[in-house]
């Protein structure tokens, strides 16, 4: 395909054409899960539009290599290098090992995002396996005089890296100024962050280093894993608008400090999603989780749903607007549907003709997704093209419908959205059902037909009645 595609850097506050380093190739790394709680709706959201990015990308014919880590030791409660580790904090109120804790939470991160289509990165790496390649990038950073030790702990002097802070535009001074009382008071710079924490003794997730028993700050499992498996400099970064001032900063200082080398060409971050306005978060306790969203309206709705806001658009959820566009996903499937069995009535009699409009409709949706994935237009042009099935469904205009159904599929899959296929036999049964039903309706035994009616409802076989003669139905 030969659509540019547009992305929204970070780094430069720009749309801008994406060039990747090598023709035709994307190493693109995001930030994953600390794994200790369930997903929320903020998290899979922010999940689903990388997944949405890698789709996008593949669509227009990039092969793409996929990171994202899991977190699985040294995120403390506390961005400022205190507090306790998240994961240990967690396993310890269910008297669990931390690792028990992580492996559960990694086996429900996989089976939920399954079931909303967002697809498994090639490498999902934890940063308990890369301790050591961690130890020698605080050990390279020490001997580049970016970093320092103090008391079996050691801290990067941001006041080495010319550039600290540039990417998320933090101004220093002022940062400096208003940090708080610092305890460590050995510290170069108020703002210097640890590599490596010594531990204390109760700790129970710690590992020999050359400085102490300790285990390391957060930040450094993404320089570690993203050069391990992708190199010096990424085409693409992403994370959470809120990775921007402390844990992008700091990686940007870890990873340039050591390679001298541009960490990432483009920096892409997904904003919040809200709930009355305020950031949905575990710590807020103000979340749905995934699973209960899933529960609640079911896997394609979920996903449609999660699909709706632009990336960069703060999105307000409530499980009522959930609701709503549950109404508007079936909508869609109901003239899939309809369109599907109407096609299964007419095997054999179709012919390749003139199949202009939906190939407009198919441009629009390129173009959106190009613009920096705009998904509300591209998801209007999925809206227009649902409407035309049932239009040609009509008029009865196969050539039109089979291609329009084409297009539907394609532009489906690019965002991830399932749709509910039907099988020829079961287009056959239910329909035979529902013949049934209306002799059963017209003789006036109505105690049969609707128990016909429950049975089918319990298949999940939606049915409107449209006259005396004529059901409508889909499958939800
Ligand atoms: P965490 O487990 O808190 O590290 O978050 C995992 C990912 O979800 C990160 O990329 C966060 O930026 C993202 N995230 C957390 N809360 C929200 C939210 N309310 N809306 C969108 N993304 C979020
Ligand atoms: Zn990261």
């Amino acid at each position: 395909m030969t659509d540019e595609i547009y992305l929204y850097n970070t780094e430069t506050r720009k749309k801008e054409k994406f060039i990747p380093q090598v023709e035709g190739v994307v190493q693109f790394y995001s930030c994953g899960q600390t794994v200790y709680e369930d997903v929320h709706v903020g998290n899979a959201k922010t999940y689903v539009v990388w997944d949405v990015l890698v789709k996008t990308l593949r669509y227009f014919g990039y092969h793409v290599n996929h990171v994202q880590n899991f977190t699985d030791v040294g995120h403390l409660t506390d961005d400022a290098d205190e507090g306790e580790d998240k994961i240990q904090k967690k396993a310890k109120a269910l008297k669990m090992d931390p690792m028990e804790l992580v492996d559960i939470k990694i086996r429900e991160y996989h089976h939920n995002m399954d079931k909303i289509e967002v697809g498994r990165p090639n490498i999902a790496p934890r940063a308990t396996g890369h301790i050591n390649e961690m130890i020698d990038l605080v050990r390279l950073l020490i001997e580049k005089k970016h970093a320092y030790e103090l008391d079996g702990s050691v801290y990067y002097d941001i006041s080495s890296f010319e550039d600290y802070g540039k990417m998320a535009r933090l101004d220093l001074d002022n940062l400096e100024a208003g940090a708080r009382i610092e305890v460590n008071t050995g510290k170069k710079n108020p703002g210097d962050f640890a590599l490596w924490i010594k531990a204390p003794k109760e700790h129970i997730m710690k590992y020999t280093s050359p400085w102490s028993i300790g285990y390391p700050g957060w930040h450094l499992e993404c320089s570690v894993m993203s050069n391990k498996y992708l190199g010096d400099t990424l085409d693409i970064h992403a994370g959470g608008i809120d990775h921007i001032p402390v844990h992008h900063t700091n990686e940007i200082a870890q990873s340039e400090g050591a390679t001298d080398k541009k960490f990432a060409n483009y920096w892409v971050h997904s904003a919040f999603i809200t709930v009355n306005g305020k950031k949905m978060s575990k710590s807020k306790n103000n979340f749905v989780t995934l699973e209960e969203l899933i529960k609640e309206v079911g896997r394609g709705a979920a996903r449609f749903t999660l699909t709706q806001a632009h990336y960069r658009t703060q999105a307000d959820f409530s499980l009522e607007q959930a609701r709503n566009f549950r109404k508007r996903y079936y909508r869609i499937i109901k003239s899939y549907h309809l369109a599907l069995q109407y096609l299964h009535t007419l095997e054999g009699e179709i012919k390749d003709e003139d199949r202009n409009y939906s190939e407009k409709i198919l441009m629009n949706f390129n173009k959106a997704m190009a613009d920096d994935l705009n998904t509300p237009q591209a998801i209007i042009q999925i809206n227009t093209i649902a409407k035309r099935l049932d239009q040609y469904r009509k008029k009865g205009d196969n050539f039109q419908l089979i291609k329009a159904l084409e297009v539907l599929r394609t532009m489906m899959t690019v965002l991830g959205i399932p749709l509910i296929e039907l099988k020829d036999d079961e287009i056959d049964n239910v329909n035979n059902m529902i013949s049934l039903r209306i002799k059963l309706k017209a003789n006036g035994d109505f105690d049969a037909s609707d128990k016909i009616r429950d049975h089918l409802s319990s298949l999940n076989y939606i049915l409107q009645d449209i006259s005396a003669e004529e059901t409508q139905w889909y499958k939800e």
